[in-house]
């Protein structure tokens, strides 16, 4: 490894750290202006692969060695000290290139929440503007809390699997209502929920924000390269340092901002490398203090998930089996013929938005519905029939930690994220997975013949889905709040995303999250950009909407 000159080798007036569903919007705007130089670096490579860009191959985008940080959390010890993994997309695009495409923002109160830690600016009638700015969305065209002509493009899967079909009719049996639109102020009920899918395609931000703005001279993409830390000059972000595939290291410097853009585990892994942090823990692992700020890598926290799986012999569901393989084989051509089918479809069609609790004043717990057999060993592609339900709580309380291990900026971050440590988090999922039973076992589903795997008969009493819950709780991937956003002493960076106590340097992604929306997160990731460039540029806000709110 050849050693950093102390010079910078080239200066840029933004760097931006990190190429994911973030980063990738503030590449793009702020090289709008052609006098901005700008600088986007990113650990991953190309995101051009059709694991990545066709939706029904998500499963192997999740699982590719290639595209992902193969991050685990510590052992858990409300979890009988199971490891549990964290995929990460390392690429171009970042989690937004391997996600599942749900298009979800939560209720819109939540963003009220937010506003009223001490962000002002971060409601939602403010923030509704910056959710339609990215939007096109021609199936809700006239509806106010839609948008067409943005760059993401969202819509429903057209022709949902039959099993849906059941899904639904046992959620109205159940009593809960029907929802056509899952993105307005306050979502509830049950029904297909639109994708981050056009053309059979995914969308993400890097083919609609990124792709186009590399075009121009003025922004920079390093790919394969890792950020090692930020360097200072006094309190001012002044350069980065960073590292090439071949392990050379060199540096570039700001004229003017960073922006961390790391995503949930990585920015707080940046700012600690570079002794932004609690110094008590940097001077444990041997890393220089520049600025002690105790919140960086606290109040990190997740939605937890468990799930009820069904097999059958009925081949209705999306699955590789021999009794689909000729249906399986028209598909396929299908795809690649005219990008339609089942292909282009993210798999989980229909889902849940509810409140499951007398007391709850919005959707507490989402059920996702997946016409496919849960396979029994990892496997990207479902291999025979069946059916699931995933239960997720949706506010959870339990709250971890990015730590690290020691002061090799490369080694990976250590990840507490405390899952199932408050003992709410468990009974949540114990009330969830209860009604996702009601759910599979209705009547609705009767002809499919079908019998629960899983938890299975046995398992009946709370204490033992209690012990289930614990055996099979893992993350549904919407990690944030870990540089989380206001004024309190375990924040990070205040209402403009400013870290607090430093200059030139800002956080924009998920981990400034006040508290994780409720919700599926790239959306809101996507919004938090779009609301950051205006920040970084001092472009005066959109005005607010109110009258939706
Ligand atoms: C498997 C999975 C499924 C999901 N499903 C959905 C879904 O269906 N719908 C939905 O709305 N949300 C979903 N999400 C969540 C959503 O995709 C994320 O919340 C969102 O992409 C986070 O964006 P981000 O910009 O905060 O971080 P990321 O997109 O993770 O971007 C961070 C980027 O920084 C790079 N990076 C990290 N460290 C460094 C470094 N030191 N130097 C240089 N680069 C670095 C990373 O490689 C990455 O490209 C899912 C996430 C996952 C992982």
């Amino acid at each position: 490894m050849t050693e950093p000159s102390t010079d910078f080798q080239q200066t840029f007036d933004y760097i931006i750290i990190g190429a994911g569903t973030a980063g990738c919007v503030l590449a793009s705007r702020l090289s709008e202006n052609p006098a901005h130089s700008v600088c986007l670096i990113e650990a991953g490579g190309s995101e051009k692969h059709p694991f990545i860009t066709i939706p029904a191959a998500v499963g192997c985008a999740i699982m590719s060695k290639k595209y992902g940080w193969g991050l685990w959390t510590e052992p858990q010890a409300s979890l009988n000290g199971r490891k549990v993994p964290l995929p990460r997309g390392k690429v171009i695009g970042g989690c937004g290139s391997i996600n599942g495409m749900a298009y979800y923002r939560g209720d819109g109160r939540d963003y009220d929440d937010w506003a009223a830690q001490g962000n002002p600016g971060w409601d939602y009638a403010h923030l509704l503007p910056y959710f339609l700015r990215s939007e096109h969305n021609p199936e809700f065209k006239d509806s106010s809390y839609h948008n067409t002509g943005g760059p993401m493009g969202v819509s429903f899967i057209p022709k949902p699997n039959k099993l849906c079909e059941s899904f639904n009719a046992a959620m109205q049996d159940l009593g809960f209502p029907y929802c056509n639109d899952f993105n307005t102020a306050h979502p509830h009920g049950y029904g297909y929920r639109q994708g981050t899918i056009w053309n059979g395609k995914r969308v993400s931000t890097a083919g609609t924000y990124l792709r186009p703005a590399m075009k121009r001279a003025n922004l920079t993409v390093l790919t394969n390269t890792s950020t090692r830390r930020i360097l200072f000059e006094g309190s001012r972000a002044a350069g980065v340092e960073i590292q090439d595939q071949g392990g050379n290291v060199s540096t570039l410097g700001s004229g003017n901002e960073i922006i961390v853009s790391a995503g949930a585990y990585h920015s707080p892994h940046v700012l600690l490398n570079s002794g932004v942090g609690d110094s008590e823990h940097l001077n444990g692992v041997g890393v220089p203090v520049i600025h002690h700020l105790p919140g960086v890598g606290r109040n990190l926290h997740d939605h937890p998930s468990t799930y009820t799986a069904l097999d059958m012999k009925d081949s209705t569901s999306y699955a590789i089996s021999w009794k689909a393989m000729p249906r399986d084989i028209v598909q396929f051509m299908q795809y690649f013929l005219t990008g339609g089918g089942p292909m282009a479809s993210n798999l989980f069609e229909t889902n849940a938005y509810i409140k499951t609790l007398p007391d709850s004043d919005r959707a507490d717990m989402q059920l996702v519905f997946q016409p496919a057999r849960r396979n029994i060993k990892p496997f990207p592609i479902p291999v025979n029939h069946g059916y699931a339900v995933a239960t997720v709580c949706l506010y959870p309380k339990s709250r971890g930690a990015v730590t690290l291990a020691g002061n090799d900026p490369l080694a990976a971050p250590l990840i507490d994220l405390a899952l199932g440590k408050e003992q709410q988090d468990i009974d949540d999922l114990v009330r969830g997975l209860k009604l996702a039973r009601q759910v599979v076992h209705h009547s609705s589903f009767g002809k499919y013949q079908a019998h629960e795997r899983v938890p299975g008969a046995d398992i009946q009493t709370d204490a033992e889905l209690d012990a289930y819950v614990r055996e099979t709780l893992i993350t549904v991937h919407h990690p944030g709040s870990s540089c989380r956003m206001g004024n309190s002493a375990s924040d990070v960076v205040n209402h403009e995303l400013k870290v607090h106590g430093l200059d030139g340097l800002r956080v924009a992604d998920a981990s400034v999250y006040p508290r994780v929306p409720a919700a599926n997160t790239n959306a809101s990731v996507v919004a938090i950009a779009e609301k950051a460039a205006d920040m970084i540029l001092g472009i005066e806000a959109p005005e607010p909407l109110p009258e939706l709110a």
